[in-house]
């Protein structure tokens, strides 16, 4: 450290004098201007080595500093365990109060507690808590791991509050408790910090290396390991990161939220703009948000300093980490700061904002909004009373909800754990039951029976009029939901289709939209408000039929929540699975919940798998219909056991099996194989059925015919690198590791060509087409390995790569895009000043859902019983039918749209259209799916569309 400090030094004075320059100040900034202070309690650079701003503090050091601070004046900070980061960084709750709230901290966690639920609690009770209990602030600080300046922020507010010793910061601690979450995203800003301090020297320009928008592909230090957007999983809950969280902020019900982010032009705080998220009580929460927004707008006034309100940030997704806490009955805000994320960086009119300014400006709104809390403490804790009493009582619509467990119960347990971590209480339902009146949540008004095989295939239950209420008989071992309870507002805007686009917002888009169109093409075009998805509705994403009730539902077995930090039943490490060879043993992958336990500790729910029939004479069966079975088959294949699939509906075992279930054939098998299986399936969650004879008891199809063909082992590889979307890579990551648990490498797209042989599956995540086709040279290699037998996935946005002129790969072509002499590059909308329709790119739908109809006869739909499902389109990429190839997906019946926002032209552009598309070249296959199928990881019914193209394309026509 000390020989850096003549460096440090240096461009500490730099980054000072830039930042002096760049503010007219009316007030000058000082951190250390609240005091006085206890002597011995360390700052930051004490332990550090480095001025604040200099350079970005490393996990190990930020951990050595907020240790050295509980060890200067315990009596202030307790450290709490929430849980480890995937890259197993434990994450602690850094707690700072007075010495005397510390004494009764666990008397004020029960109190905020019983403030949240106020369930078998009289009024008195809450009233006597809400005059008592402290104010509970939660300080989120490193969502997204290279917005860093809130990570060196958080040391600055961490000491603050440790070693001030001033009137004002003992009030706060006297009547706050302030839970500071030092880094959210600990893994990202990691890989984000290694590689700043590696490159950085304070070059303010916007193309220097060392500025964050010059991160290299593997980097990006905004996403978790898995390259997951944090600061949209609070939805789907599917980061251990997430799930922590959850729970810490469960288990401490704080009143106030603040989330700290930094890429903006000026300082945001709320208030937000509109949408509003429908199920929140909007006054109250405007309210607050005007509170808090005035006091931070003062206390920058004071400074001088810039921000914006009611400006780009909603406040609509319940994703975010603002939103979700609100849900929960806190007042969650996110604050943007310029600067961080680079030492300094050159604005539009040649000023420099630097990391300092960020670390300032979020230090200053992280203790303005400490004392609004404190000067509102006991409004805003009767407030969350009150919230959290309507929450709890019988709302204004359903009064709850059945998840029907279907097909596949597996699949209906990962939503009800999905709710579970996000909050709602949901229950079991041993026994049959009925009710009068339940209205789908989603329900496909046009689908019909797909041919003779399906069973159950009307999932809606009513056909004719798909929203209406009809009386309706539940099966054995359905999930409910309670919508009178702390997590009924979750619940419905998990569940329902979003309500929150009101028709004022509406109306502005649309005049955009007609405004837009009437501009020439060298004329920008005005932005639209949609901040993010306008569709999410968890039902439809996992394809579960769910109910929404009149009558509150039976009670059932109250579920436990699985600990995100524990591994379960359910969790497998790889490396003890025989010939995988993975030389690591911290991976493991997890089916889904096998077991879900009471409240009381019993097993509720065993959805272990199991062979029946002992060991099999002839062949193993099971079904296509789950997904279990797509990942029961994949790990065989994995293994080198030799698995077949059945082309044609299958009569074996006195059973009749759908299309694409899999038989593992005694005869073709070591004997391991019995063993195998046995354990494999019940890991998958999978019923396998062991059969002593291969004579189908009728029909022409037994395990024998002709119509059972082999499947090889996928060999996977990844397109990563380059055009790649680092996020939808970070999802086919997750999915094939933790999901499935099935291996494969990620490819840099320029070393494709050479390393193809090695594998008969090559996966495209997502990506610009004609970046891609840049970035994949050689082409022809490309087709020459498909020829032989290779299979190329595209997805979402790379569906168009096959659709170049450049590329040849489909007869299919991209809705909108001219045909051109070479459109090798076509990364615009065509040049066409009238703006036809017909030539110009639809215009960009923001995450909306979709009704897709299948071919039942094609591989890509196998395992699916409905004939339409539910799809997402984020983006203006279309896909017309390929001419050649099997059009597997279509979007065919209008109406078209399940939920979401459209555009007037949406449905028109979209009908008639491929979802999906499976172009049969050579012995190989190109197929593009439209859409971005493993969104976010809470598009689970899709997902199947990706594991059947790897399953069934190398091996089937
Ligand atoms: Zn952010």
């Amino acid at each position: 450290m000390r020989r850096l400090t003549a460096r440090v030094l240096g461009i500490a004075l730099a980054v000072t004098l830039a930042a002096t320059t760049a503010i007219a100040a009316t007030a000058k900034f000082d951190f250390y201007d609240r005091g006085p202070y206890q002597a011995g309690v360390p700052r930051p650079a004490e332990v550090l080595g480095y001025a604040p701003g200099t350079f970005h503090t490393t996990w190990g050091n930020m951990e050595r500093y907020l240790d050295a601070l509980v060890h200067a004046r315990p009596e202030r900070v307790r450290r709490e365990s929430i849980g480890r980061s995937v890259e197993a960084r434990e994450r602690t709750l850094f707690i700072v109060s007075s010495p005397g709230n510390l004494a009764r901290l666990e008397q004020i966690r029960e109190a905020n507690g019983a403030i949240a639920d106020p369930r078998g609690r009289d009024a008195a009770t809450i009233d006597k808590l809400v005059r008592e209990t402290p104010v509970t602030v939660w300080l989120n600080y490193s969502m997204h791991g290279d917005e860093s300046a809130s990570f060196e922020a958080m040391m600055q507010v961490a000491y603050q509050l440790v070693a001030g010793d001033g009137a004002d910061t003992k009030a706060l601690l006297e009547h706050a408790v302030v839970l500071i979450n030092p880094a959210h995203n600990p893994d990202g800003h990691e890989r984000f910090v290694t590689w700043v301090n590696a490159n950085g020297q304070g070059d303010p320009e916007r193309w220097a290396l060392e500025q964050q928008r010059s991160q290299p592909w593997g980097i990006y230090g905004r996403f978790t390991h898995y390259r997951f957007d944090p600061n949209r999983d609070a939805l789907a809950m599917s980061q251990p990161e997430s799930q922590q969280s959850s729970r810490a902020i469960r288990r401490w019900r704080p009143q106030v939220f603040v989330d700290h982010h930094g890429q903006t032009p000026s300082f945001f705080f709320p208030p937000t703009s509109e949408p509003t998220n429908w199920t929140l009580p909007h006054a109250d929460y405007k309210r607050w948000v005007e509170t808090f927004g005035r006091a931070n707008g003062a206390a920058f006034d004071r400074y001088g300093w810039l921000y914006l309100v009611r400006d780009v940030f909603d406040f609509h997704a319940a994703g975010y980490w603002d939103v979700w806490p609100t849900l929960m009955g806190a007042i969650g805000m996110t604050y943007e700061t310029d600067g961080g994320g680079n030492l300094a960086l050159r604005r539009d009119d040649g000023t420099v904002v630097t990391m300092l300014d960020g670390m300032e400006r979020h230090f200053v709104a992280s203790l303005t909004t400490l004392e609004t809390a404190v000067a509102h403490r006991e409004e805003r804790l009767r407030d969350a009373a009150r919230f959290a009493r309507e929450s709890c009582a019988p709302p204004a619509g359903a009064r709850g909800y059945v998840l029907d467990p279907g097909d596949d119960p597996l699949r209906a347990a990962a939503l009800a754990e999905n709710l579970i971590h996000a909050g709602v209480e949901v229950r079991w339902v041993r026994n049959a039951f009925s009710v009068k009146a339940a209205r789908p949540i989603w329900s496909d008004a046009a689908s019909r029976p797909a041919p003779k095989e399906g069973r159950g295939l009307d999932r809606t239950g009513n056909p004719e009029a798909p929203r209406a209420e009809v009386a309706r008989a539940f099966p054995r071992g359905a999930f409910v939901v309670d919508a009178a309870q702390p997590g009924g507002r979750v619940a419905r805007a998990l569940i329902e289709f979003d309500r929150s686009v009101d028709s004022a917002f509406a109306r502005r888009e649309l005049e955009k939209y007609e405004r837009n169109l009437r501009r020439g093409k060298n004329t920008p075009e005005e932005d639209y408000d949609f901040y993010d998805i306008t569709s999410w509705c968890l039902p439809a994403t996992y394809g579960v039929p769910a109910y929404a009730l009149r009558e509150a539902p039976p009670a059932g077995v109250l579920l436990a929540e699985p600990d995100p930090n524990a591994p379960d039943e359910a969790t497998e490490t790889l490396s003890d699975s025989a010939a995988v060879g993975m030389p690591f043993s911290a991976r493991v992958s997890r089916a889904g919940p096998l077991v879900m336990r009471a409240v009381s500790g019993a097993i509720a729910l065993d959805l272990r798998g199991r062979v029946e029939g002992g060991a099999a004479g002839s062949a193993y069966v099971w079904s296509s219909a789950t997904d279990g079975a797509a990942r029961l088959a994949l790990r065989l294949l994995q293994e080198d056991f030799r698995i077949a699939t059945a082309t044609r509906p299958l009569r074996a075992g006195g059973r009749d099996w759908p299309r694409g279930s899999f038989i593992a054939r005694v005869e073709r098998n070591p004997a391991t194989l019995h063993e195998r299986i046995a354990a494999l399936a019940r890991d998958c969650g999978v019923t396998v059925a062991a059969l002593d004879s291969a004579y189908p008891d009728e029909g022409d199809t037994g395990i024998g015919s002709y119509s059972v063909a082999s499947l090889k082992r996928p060999q996977i590889a990844i397109l990563v690198d380059g055009p790649g979307s680092q996020d939808a890579y970070g999802w086919a990551w997750f999915l094939f590791e933790r999901r499935l648990g099935v291996r494969f490498t990620a490819l840099p797209a320029e070393r494709l060509a050479g390393a193809l042989e090695k594998y008969n599956v090559v996966i495209v995540p997502d990506g610009n087409g004609g970046a891609l086709a840049r970035a994949v040279r050689d082409v022809d290699a490309l087709k020459g390995w498909i020829e032989r037998g290779g299979t190329l996935v595209c997805l979402d946005d790379a569906a168009e790569y096959p659709t170049l002129k450049s590329v040849g790969l489909s007869s299919a072509k991209v809705v909108g895009v001219k045909v051109k002499k070479d459109d090798k590059g076509d990364d615009d909308a065509p040049a066409d000043s009238a703006r036809a329709e017909s030539e110009r790119r639809p215009q960009y739908v923001p995450g909306t859902t979709f009704w897709a109809t299948l071919d039942p006869m094609h591989w890509l739909a196998y395992g699916y019983r409905d004939a339409r499902i539910p799809v997402m389109l984020q983006g203006s990429t279309m896909l017309t039918r390929s001419r050649d190839g099997a059009n597997a997906l279509v979007f065919d019946r209008t109406p078209l749209t399940v939920t979401g926002w459209t555009w007037p032209e949406t449905e028109r552009r979209l009908a008639g259209g491929a979802f999906a598309i499976d172009e049969p070249t050579g012995g190989g296959h190109v197929v593009m799916i439209g859409g971005p199928v493993l969104f976010r990881g809470f598009w689970r019914n899709t997902e199947r569309l990706l594991t059947n193209a790897v399953l069934y394309g190398p091996s089937l026509p």
